[in-house]
């Protein structure tokens, strides 16, 4: 994709083999972290790219995607609205039960999170199968304009599309 500032993120995360269990290639962005100028650039690429887009509200998916969420959602002037682990949010919840490779999982949203006609964008660290975004987009509803994340396997490279929306994607595991 020529932007430099890729290979820059891509170097700031680390692989750890068989984490947390065996065969999985886990991408570690707790050191991107630890890197603020790969930090910085995850954050201005995303702000680069949506602040322009309408957004009002970036959804973050438990627990990463509240780490890259909320520095994307303020500075486009959107509201930041977690999406939990079941149990997590007091008050009235929507939830979405979705597939793991091992088992089920569910992600919970408050009800007055989202109002009709907002145009929402969904973050996380890392698409694998698609399975967490996909319950993400479900949740939310129709307004998902796009869903964004910093890793994806080879397949969810750059822009493609995951039930129907624009999935955008920085970089793939090393
Ligand atoms: P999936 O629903 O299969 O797309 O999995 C994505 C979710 O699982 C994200 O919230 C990731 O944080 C986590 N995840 C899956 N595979 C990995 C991996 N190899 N390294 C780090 N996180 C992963």
């Amino acid at each position: 994709q020529g932007d430099p500032r890729l290979q820059t993120i891509s170097d700031a995360i680390r692989v750890i083999p068989h984490f947390p269990k065996t065969g999985i290639m886990f991408q570690d962005i707790t050191t991107l972290l630890l890197d603020p100028v790969a930090f910085k650039h995850v954050v201005d690429i995303f702000v680069d790219r949506y602040k322009h887009m309408n957004i009002s509200l970036v959804a973050g998916v438990e627990a990463r995607g509240f780490i890259f969420g909320p520095p994307i959602a303020l500075a486009i002037g959107a509201k930041f609205v977690p999406l939990r682990k079941p149990g997590k949010l007091p008050g009235r919840v929507i939830s979405e039960d979705y597939e793991l490779e091992y088992g089920n999982d569910r992600l919970e949203m408050s009800m007055e999170a989202v109002k009709t006609h907002e145009r929402a964008l969904v973050i996380d660290d890392l698409v694998a199968t698609g399975g967490t975004l996909s319950a993400s987009i479900n949740l939310l509803g129709a307004e998902v304009v796009e869903c964004a994340c910093v890793v994806g396997l080879p397949k969810f490279k750059g822009e493609c599309r995951l039930k129907g929306k624009p999935l955008y994607v920085l970089v793939e595991p090393s």
